[in-house]
């Protein structure tokens, strides 16, 4: 379907030390693309130091511009995963070719993400809608294959540490600005 519909690509440029992103996504799915760009441009930036900080270093290790394939889906059922050099496509390969430098590459799975539901509770108890996650949800996955590609050698683990915390502070931004409540239980 994906192949037959075609895709189009949205460059989208912040300011500081953050790679480019090249998004390629299905066509017709703007909604989807504009999203992950708002979180990028808008939410990223905006986050209080501890909660953005962890990422910052690793942010300035990622190459120039790092093109982010969106699917629908993943057949394997996973929300993202990041492409080690040499496993690109082939937007990645060429645009590498045509800068001569290296261009990074990650995958992610925009209706997975927007079913994800890590913190139901904490969800439910903040009143949390699913934009917001859905939100929430793309800009910690993101940034959780990034980590991945800035470095290659942290495991699963300390990756999944840093975003699961980052998801957390992320929501708890997100629900205070929309609803002035807090995200999380309180024990
Ligand atoms: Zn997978
Ligand atoms: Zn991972």
């Amino acid at each position: 379907m994906e192949r037959a519909r075609g895709r189009e690509q949205r460059l989208v440029r912040a300011v500081g030390e953050v790679p480019l992103l090249l998004l390629s996504y299905p066509r017709g799915h703007h909604e989807a693309a504009k999203e992950l760009e708002r979180a990028w441009l808008h939410t990223l930036p905006a986050l209080p130091e501890e909660s953005a900080g962890p990422y910052r270093a690793m942010l300035r290790l990622l190459p120039t511009i790092v093109v982010v394939v969106m699917h629908r889906e993943n057949v394997c059922g996973c929300l993202g995963h990041h492409h080690p050099a040499g496993t690109e496509g082939r937007l990645t390969r060429r645009l590498a070719a045509e800068l001569g430098s290296t261009v990074g590459e990650i995958d992610l799975a925009f209706e997975g993400i927007r079913r994800w539901e890590p913190n139901p509770l904490a969800a439910l108890a903040s009143g949390a809608t699913e934009a917001l996650r859905f939100h929430a949800g793309l800009l910690s996955v993101m940034l959780h294959e990034l980590e991945h590609l800035a470095y290659p050698d942290h495991t699963e683990r300390e990756v999944r540490g840093t975003s699961d915390t980052f998801y957390g502070a992320v929501m708890q931004y997100l629900v205070h600005g929309e609803t002035g409540m807090e995200y999380g239980i309180r024990s």
